[in-house]
């Protein structure tokens, strides 16, 4: 195997990536499995750990390959390792548990109290190889791509959102219709929702979110969200609401669309502190709030491939451009000048 590789990386503590052709290839340990790597998308997080903000400058250590969202097929595995072998094709999970903690102990790795975050606290996946620990790693089956293997990361909180959710037989809410709220859209009917109702600010957003399975739409900019939720369901409110927006005037309104005893999940991240009627609209109603983090390892990785194989998900409706590594800058200025969809990097050729 050629001794050098090509990738993107955060050659020091402040703003920019640096694209290189002269990064050693990673060796791997026992426990390690090493990917090749054939396309791997960008994240909100690397345009974080792009311009260094607070949140980056606290976790990811210089000099380091970022990139986290991949898929790619594995060339090499580590004595220990049983699991994987040669030749599988793979994407990765970002949260990299310990293993050991409480949550770890109870089936619930995906909120580790000591998790390592792949691309952000070791070296991730911008790059021609990337090495991980075996048992972060999910096989794909052939009847999925390399470029859906790179959603299963993105994606998977909306799914989990679903799963949290438990919308089988109930009528849903998904507030916030970008990529994550478009993929719950479509879980939820596939899980069995038996209405599905998708808002957004954005008429363009609405007309997707029809097409990849919402029941009905509602511009909560020009309508009452709550008033317009009531006329669709018998005056109720719906079953379960699920917020992707993360933002706390949206949050307001997706908790007081949801029905007494109904629940509300939060799957977006409000950046700052959200102020609630909580004896008006949850106390007295009964109604119960949750959050989730990440996805669920790997429940929500196998729920999300049932998804992706379901002809209501419309893969190119989620996805944005597809560039070069070395043409990285160019990527990361149409996410910032607003273009649609999820930019995917490759090595060195795009297939
Ligand atoms: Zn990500
Ligand atoms: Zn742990």
């Amino acid at each position: 195997m050629q001794p050098y590789m090509c990738g993107i990386t955060k050659e020091k503590a402040g703003p920019g990536l640096t694209y290189r052709t002269d990064l050693p290839v990673p060796q791997i340990n026992d426990d390690e499995v090493l990917i090749k790597v054939h396309v791997t998308a960008i994240c909100g997080t690397d345009v974080h750990i792009y311009d260094w903000d607070p949140w980056s400058a606290c976790r990811v250590v210089p000099p380091m390959i970022v990139g986290h969202e991949t898929a790619g097929d594995v060339v090499a595995i580590g004595r220990n390792v049983t699991q994987v072998q040669v030749g599988d094709r793979v994407s990765v999970e970002t949260h990299i548990p310990c293993n050991h903690c409480y949550f770890c102990q109870h089936d619930h790795k995906e909120i580790c109290q000591h998790v390592a975050l792949f691309g952000c606290t070791q070296d991730g996946a911008f790059a021609e190889y990337a090495k991980v620990r075996a048992d972060s790693v999910f096989k794909l089956d052939d009847g999925l791509t390399y470029e859906q293997g790179c959603m299963f990361e993105p994606m998977g909180a909306g799914v989990h959102g679903v799963e949290a959710a438990e919308v089988a037989g109930k009528t849903v809410l998904i507030s916030g219709c970008g990529p994550i709220g478009l993929t719950a859209i479509t879980a939820s009917k596939v899980f069995g929702a038996t209405k599905v109702i998708a808002c957004d600010l954005f008429d363009e957003k609405l007309e997707i979110a029809k097409e990849m399975g919402a029941d009905a739409v509602i511009n909560s900019a020009s309508y009452d969200l709550v008033a317009e939720v009531h006329k669709l369901t018998d005056d109720l409110g719906v079953d379960a609401a699920i917020d992707i927006t993360g933002a706390g005037a949206a949050i307001n309104n997706s908790l007081r669309s949801v029905r007494s005893g109904g629940r509300l999940v939060c799957v977006g991240l409000p950046s700052k502190p959200v102020t609630m009627n909580l004896t008006e609209d949850l106390i007295y109603r009964e109604v119960e709030m949750t959050g989730v983090s990440g996805r669920l390892i790997w429940r929500t990785w196998e729920d999300f491939s049932k998804v992706m194989k379901d002809p209501r998900y419309h893969m190119e409706l989620i996805m944005g451009h597809r560039f070069l590594m070395k043409d990285f800058e160019q990527a990361f200025a149409e996410i910032r000048s607003g273009v649609p969809g999820k930019m995917m990097l490759y090595p060195k050729v795009i297939e």
